[in-house]
């Protein structure tokens, strides 16, 4: 019999509220979508390894501790992030000290987008910026240490990667970024065509990947990976290795469905419908999705999927990361 092999990152929409009014994303426009009762969270597999909590705005759950509690009870080796654009200030505050007696390792990542202008703009939030600053000074008073900016690459603030890249340094918290991408069911239906200066990208991608190779640090040599791969998709469309949606990740939204990833229009279950995720997961009906799935030809690089796919590839970057780390990295 075929041994069944079970998903080990996800990324969970637990809502689609959000005090946001993002130029890239158009979930902010959604009303009254239908969100999961906490009973559907103990549906999910314990092979997971990664857990972003999303939303929407996932703090706009007033029971987010509750589903960090089951999630950490579920999947105990499960890393876990909570991705945040940060204006709830005091309610972020207010659910992280609930939050962090249950899970002390638990990552935020805080959206942002560009310097003060620039991510206002970008956020649609006049004086979002300070909200979001305000929120990071107020979680390292908490003493979390699991923090991070998240940048979204767009046209008009590719400019400003360096600049918010600096800025991570300078607070000793991480950098993540992904580029805005198209979905005909997540970012509320948005179509992103996104096609930043070449020569500015050049510029900010040698920079941010160097800046990281330099470090003595594995985690940032990985995210320097993830950067080249990043860089190679916005210019190519074309993944630097395979991953593989919808068999190690998915993407589960907050009606239930589970999609193989954001951009894989291609709904394979819905979790209301079944007692466990792993029944389905490991049934013929998954493996015909996953057929439409490759079907389709959609390549991919994103934090959640490119993970996995590193993981299966050492060798192969480790050989990058070698060869970038002593002869520095050179976009040609
Ligand atoms: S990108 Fe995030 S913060 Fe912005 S509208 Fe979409 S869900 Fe809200």
């Amino acid at each position: 019999m075929k041994k069944c092999k079970l998903p080990i990152d996800c990324v969970l929409g637990l809502t689609y509220r959000c005090n946001s009014r993002c130029v890239m994303c158009d979930i902010w426009k959604i009303k009254d979508y239908p969100e999961l009762t906490l009973e559907q969270f103990e549906k999910l597999p314990s092979s997971l390894r990664d857990i972003n909590l999303s939303g929407g705005e996932p703090f706009l759950r007033s029971d987010l501790p509750e589903i960090v509690k089951i999630l950490n009870r579920r999947c105990p080796k499960a890393r876990m992030v909570i991705s945040s654009n940060g204006f709830a200030t005091e309610l972020i505050v207010k659910q992280m000290k609930e939050i962090l007696k249950i899970k002390p390792d638990i990552g935020v990542a805080i959206s942002i987008d560009g310097l003060e202008t620039t991510h206002d703009e970008m956020r649609g939030i006049p004086g979002g910026f300070q909200k979001a600053m305000a929120t990071v000074s107020e979680l390292k008073k908490l003493g979390m240490t699991n923090l991070r900016l998240g940048f979204t690459v767009m046209e008009k603030n590719i400019n400003q990667m360096e600049k918010v890249y600096d800025l991570t340094k300078k607070l000793g918290i991480e950098f993540t970024h992904s580029f805005a991408q198209s979905s005909d069911f997540y970012f509320g239906g948005k179509q992103n065509e996104v096609h930043p200066r070449a020569d500015l990208l050049k510029k900010e991608y040698e920079y941010l990947i160097n800046s990281e190779l330099k470090s003595w640090n594995v985690k940032k040599w990985l995210r320097a990976f993830f950067a080249h791969g990043m860089y190679n998709f916005i210019t190519s469309k074309t993944p630097v290795l395979d991953n593989a949606p919808g068999r190690d990740f998915f993407f589960l939204d907050p009606n239930g469905t589970v999609y193989p990833s954001v951009v894989h229009n291609v709904p394979m279950t819905n979790i209301n419908e079944l007692d466990k995720l792993t029944d389905f997961w490991c049934s013929k009906q998954a493996d015909e999705k996953r057929e439409n799935i490759d079907a389709l030809k959609i390549p991919v690089w994103m934090i959640c999927t490119a993970r996995t796919a590193i993981r299966k590839h050492p060798l192969k970057v480790i050989f990058w990361i070698l060869k970038n780390k002593i002869f520095g990295f050179k976009i040609k």
